[in-house]
């Protein structure tokens, strides 16, 4: 229950309109819950309608995606593109292929991505798109054509200065290609901008395969300095997913001075007590596209265990969600804390439920949530759209050191909007109430209503 009428009976009007749509309502509440605390400050977004504005996408697409498999069976998707607010810039946000896309996460991802662009200081908007297509399993040319029927529909809806997709869940560098070619095929025009994540050799920003990860682990070095004179140096870390965030996580946690001990995937995770052997990762996961179990086969000391939730009972100092929403529920945020951790930091979207945050923070852990931890991805898009208009390439260094500085600048601006709001430390809160003030202000400047 808010404190707020207006914010109540806002919350009220999002779960009446669309009563099925729960990963949507959990991020509004959330975000209500933080501005709860400033609203009295701000009359004039009662006064202008902005926050139903807010939680209401401007435009919502949904279109058929027919495509042939190897057979010659038919198979018919839904594609979606979820543009939910432009006032600081074009749309902006991924493209999740997975059998469980639906209207809700996309809503529920847009939704986040405002906050989240809003944080990175650069001008995009939020958006988020996806299909209901599991790419599992699929051969090279399977994913093509798929590929290629979805952009046959998206690309009317997409541009440089209009939205500008990315990847999420099973979108890597291989789809942005296919993708990318058949938009310039379509449209029979070279616009590099239209899409971020394409390859090196066609408008791709160095580090932008890295970005999230790496982000995640200067977002939380500095939380780690800033708010515990600490740092990543000889602790234990355990890593959910086995993705692109996952990995490169891996990578800059180990590189930091830590000790990974532990991966998953959706069917199971691998214990390495030694530490991760990245390279065999990157073998089995970017080269082969195996499942992590095999690790143990091939790794001698470590372990496999089917079920991905049993990853949280390996006690650890450093927690980093990074495969999914809604991973981490009240009871296995209490396994990580009598595990003995000290941060909990967001690489996927929302892994972490509401009960999950509120055992972190009510045991004392730092905890950064995804809006703000995760957003060195969509700010080394954003880096990419840059270099594309500006037809020019910054080295792997330059790119890596301006992340670095946009992730610092995000968690002291997160910590000081928790000071503001009067919840020291809850980044939660900081990330909702800075994120959501800038695009407010613009709405407000820009007469959006
Ligand atoms: P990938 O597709 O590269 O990897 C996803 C990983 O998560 C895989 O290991 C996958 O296992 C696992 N996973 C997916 N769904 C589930 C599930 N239902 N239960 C358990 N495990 C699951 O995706 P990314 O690494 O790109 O994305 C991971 C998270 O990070 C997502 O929440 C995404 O929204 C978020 N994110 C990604 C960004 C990026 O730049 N890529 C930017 C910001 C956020 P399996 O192979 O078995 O499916």
């Amino acid at each position: 229950m808010l404190k707020s009428e207006y914010l109540n009976n806002i919350y009220t009007g999002v779960v009446t309109r669309d009563p099925d749509q729960r990963e949507f309502h959990q991020a509004v509440l959330e975000f209500l819950e933080s501005l709860d605390l400033i609203i009295d400050q701000h009359p004039e977004y009662q006064q202008k309608g902005i926050i139903e504005t807010f939680v209401e996408p401007e435009r919502m697409i949904c279109f058929r995606v027919p495509w042939v498999d190897n057979q010659g069976n038919v198979h018919v998707n839904r594609g979606y593109r979820v543009q939910f607010n432009s006032a600081i810039g074009p749309y902006k946000g991924g493209l999740r292929f997975h059998p469980t896309v639906n209207l809700s996460i996309l809503k529920f991802l847009g939704f986040e991505q405002i906050l989240k662009n809003s944080l990175t200081g650069l001008p995009m908007g939020g958006a988020k798109g996806g299909s209901d297509f599991d790419p599992k399993g699929k051969s090279d040319s399977e994913i093509m054509r798929f590929c290629q029927s979805f952009m046959t529909e998206l690309n009317r809806h997409i541009g440089q200065f209009v939205d500008v997709p990315a990847g999420d869940i099973g979108v890597g560098a291989r789809e942005i290609g296919y993708l990318f070619g058949q938009y310039r095929r379509v449209r029979g025009s070279y616009d590099a901008g239209v899409l971020t994540g394409k390859g090196l050799s066609f408008g791709g920003s160095l580090v932008r395969t890295e970005a999230t990860g790496y982000g995640l682990c200067y977002l939380t070095q500095e939380m780690l300095r800033h708010m515990r004179n600490d740092s990543f140096e000889g602790k234990t870390v355990v890593i959910s997913g086995s993705g692109n965030v996952a990995i490169f996580a891996t990578e800059k946690a180990t590189a930091l001075g830590a000790k990974v001990v532990a991966l998953s995937d959706s069917n199971g995770f691998i214990h390495d007590p030694d530490g991760i052997k990245l390279d065999v990762v990157k073998d089995i996961k970017l080269k082969r596209r195996q499942r992590i179990s095999v690790y143990a086969d091939e790794v001698p000391g470590s372990t496999y265990t089917p079920g991905f939730r049993g990853i949280w009972s390996i006690p650890c100092d450093i927690a980093l969600p990074c495969a999914t929403q809604n991973e981490i529920d009240g009871e296995t945020a209490k396994i990580i804390v009598a595990g003995g951790a000290m941060a909990v930091a967001e690489g996927a979207n929302m892994p972490c439920r509401p009960e999950a945050i509120r055992v972190f923070q009510e045991a004392g852990l730092l905890f950064a949530p995804a809006k703000a931890a995760n957003a060195g991805g969509v700010a080394t898009s954003g880096l990419e759209m840059s270099q594309n208009s500006m037809r020019f390439h910054w080295t792997f260094e330059e790119v890596d050191s301006r992340l670095k500085e946009i992730m610092i600048n995000i968690f002291h601006n997160i910590y000081d909007a928790s000071v503001e709001s009067n919840r020291p430390g809850d980044l939660v809160t900081g990330a909702n109430v800075a994120g959501f003030l800038k695009v407010a202000s613009v709405m407000l400047a820009q007469g959006l209503i």
